[in-house]
């Protein structure tokens, strides 16, 4: 195995860094063995969702915290971190990271983490396994986003929605008891609570993280109110109902209003999807990975990925939000998604592939298992959505043959629909609803009794938007926040989208200017080797570096909305002259 030839001893090194290069090739080797059987069962688990599957992947979720949390694990990575002057920085980051991943477990405290898990795996399947129902007949999330992407009937859109939110109250219990798990599993390690220890990968504390993503929210808010007042006159009009002061949540198309899609009829290119195949949409975003010089996908990915939706009749349940998995942090790469053809999900299987070309960037000897990891989260979310972003440029898609050659929509139009559907809203959703409720949750500990109205209050004052019914009509016997995936799954990591948001500006910024000359908000990097070694170079890093300094060598700039603001400048203009007498925002 590659990695216990790390193990050799380097002339010159001091006894204490031999004893750190020891304990390295074992944690190594055990934490990827025991990896890859929790993700195998954790993948039946999320693609048939079975009381057998959940039985299994409960079991391979005690096996690896009974490793990673091993109190002699901890132990020894303390003892070594406290000289750690005499360790190399690759030792001490994979020290450091012993320590968060035993957090995630720690087994000083076994009836704790036994708990832990069990609940975590009754969370996941009763997310992954919900019947959804409209109208009483069984519907997937799919039906739901289709009905909210084209309906023009009100009442239906609000069915619709509803039916969304039906998951919230089966899945409050669960995450009430959850909440108080995974802060005693971190106040365990000596977190002061479990946002705390995950903002910790950034090598950040929770203050801070909040204090980062006001200043995002600070920096776009001018914009963010002009879109804001544009697009409610532009429902209003459609919709044929007065102009409201807070949008009602089921007028946009999203779920919970987080990507405002489908608004610009010029930019709208959905129809040009009819008719494909699903599985076309798949090929073609590993095609933009490989036009970049990137390999192609190991032949397993196309065998073992779960790429479709479950087809009519079949009985089984699966997770329905996308993601992508690094099972043996080796080369067996799957991704969970529904694809579909259309914009939304060629959008998304660019950004799931660009966590699978993250992943076989850094499998490679020098980056042991332990930081086979982005460099932060966001990196590795940024990756995908810096791709998402560039398969939406006109000139790829012409190229092609999805845009019919003559087809020209007007710059404001595209520019319009990019800050709707992938930056904008989103920034207001990501950075200010989600992470300010679960800071509120995990590091305030809201008492439970609170969790609704607490959540929809973000909603009116973070994204501008109200509950269908008007305020105040969503009442503490639902968990709207529980309806989104994250919340149940992938806890206080959201903000890590917010910053892959700005963070892909600033590489689209760069890759515009530096390798195409070109203007990043009309240039085409499909096909260009260039930006792929670029590229390469940062990812291959995985979790060797540290991010800020990665940042700063590959763009000689710091993380700031800077390319963002200047993105969308030419839309400001255009915006404040539609928006005339009109008013702006919602207070
Ligand atoms: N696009 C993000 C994801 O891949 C965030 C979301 O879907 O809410 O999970
Ligand atoms: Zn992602």
């Amino acid at each position: 195995m590659a990695l216990l030839g790390m193990a050799w001893v380097a002339r010159g090194e001091s006894e204490h860094a031999t004893r750190a290069t020891r304990f390295l090739g074992w944690v190594n080797a055990g934490y990827q063995a025991l990896y890859r059987v929790e993700s195998e069962a954790q993948w039946k688990a999320s693609t048939d969702v079975r009381p057998e599957h959940d039985a299994a992947s409960e079991v391979a979720g005690k096996a690896r915290a009974a490793f990673n949390g091993n109190p002699a694990i901890i132990r020894e990575a303390r003892e070594l971190l406290a000289r750690r002057s005499e360790l190399s920085e690759q030792q001490v980051r994979q020290l450091e990271r012993c320590l968060l991943n035993a957090a995630e477990g720690p087994m000083t405290r076994p009836d704790l983490v036994a708990r832990r898990i069990a609940a975590e795996t009754a969370q996941a399947s009763a997310l992954n396994g919900f019947q959804f129902k409209l109208g009483g007949s069984n519907v997937v999330a799919n039906d739901l986003d289709r009905i909210l992407s084209k309906s023009t009937n009100l009442a239906e859109r609000r069915a619709a929605w509803e039916a969304s939110k039906a998951t919230g109250p089966r899945l409050r219990p669960g995450l009430e008891a959850l909440r108080d798990l995974r802060n005693a599993c971190a106040r365990e390690m000596g977190y002061s609570n479990y946002f705390s220890l995950q903002v910790a990968a950034y090598g950040m504390t929770a203050d801070e993280m909040l204090a980062l993503n006001e200043s995002f929210m600070r920096e776009l808010r001018p914009l963010y109110l002009h879109l804001h007042t544009w697009a409610k006159h532009e429902l209003a009009r459609r919709l044929g109902q007065p102009v409201p002061n807070r949008i009602p949540a089921h007028w946009i198309n999203n779920r919970w209003a987080q990507e405002w899609g489908g608004m610009v009829e010029a930019a709208n290119i959905d129809r040009y999807f009819d008719g494909r195949e699903a599985a076309w949409i798949t090929r073609t975003a590993e095609d933009f990975y490989v036009g970049m010089g990137f390999p192609r996908l190991p032949e397993t990915f196309w065998t073992r990925s779960d790429l479709f939706p479950a087809r009519a009749g079949e009985a089984r349940l699966k997770n329905s939000h996308a993601s992508c998995w690094h099972v043996d942090l080796e080369n067996d790469i799957r991704s969970l998604m529904s694809v579909e053809a259309n914009s939304w999900w060629f959008t998304t299987a660019h950004h799931e592939l660009g966590h699978a070309y993250y992943f076989m960037a850094y499998t490679r000897p020098e980056v042991p298992p332990l930081l086979r990891i982005g460099a932060n989260p966001a990196f590795h979310e940024g990756i995908g959505e810096l791709i998402g972003l560039a398969s939406g440029q006109v000139p790829y898609l012409k190229a092609k043959g999805i845009l019919p050659a003559e087809y020209m929509p007007d710059e404001v139009s595209v520019l319009l629909n990019d800050a709707l559907t992938h930056a904008v809203p989103f920034l207001f959703w990501a950075s200010g609803t989600m992470t300010h409720w679960e800071a509120d949750v995990y590091a305030k500990e809201l008492p439970t009794g609170e969790w609704n109205e607490r959540w929809w209050k973000h909603v009116a004052d973070y994204q501008g938007v109200e509950p269908p019914g008007g305020p105040g009509t969503r009442g503490e016997a639902f968990c709207d926040a529980a309806t989104k995936t994250h919340i149940n799954d992938n806890p206080c990591y959201y903000y890590s989208y917010a910053i892959a948001t700005v963070l892909k500006f600033q590489f689209n910024d760069y890759i515009a200017r530096k390798y195409l000359r070109q203007p990043p908000n009309a240039c085409n990097y499909a096909g260009n080797r260039e930006v792929g070694a670029f590229l390469r170079g940062m990812l291959s890093a995985g979790g060797t570096r540290d991010w800020r300094v990665l940042l700063r060598e590959a763009t000689g700039e710091d993380l700031s909305t800077r390319a963002m603001v200047e993105y969308f400048r030419p839309l400001q203009a255009w915006l404040e002259e539609k928006n005339r007498g009109r008013k702006i925002g919602w207070d």
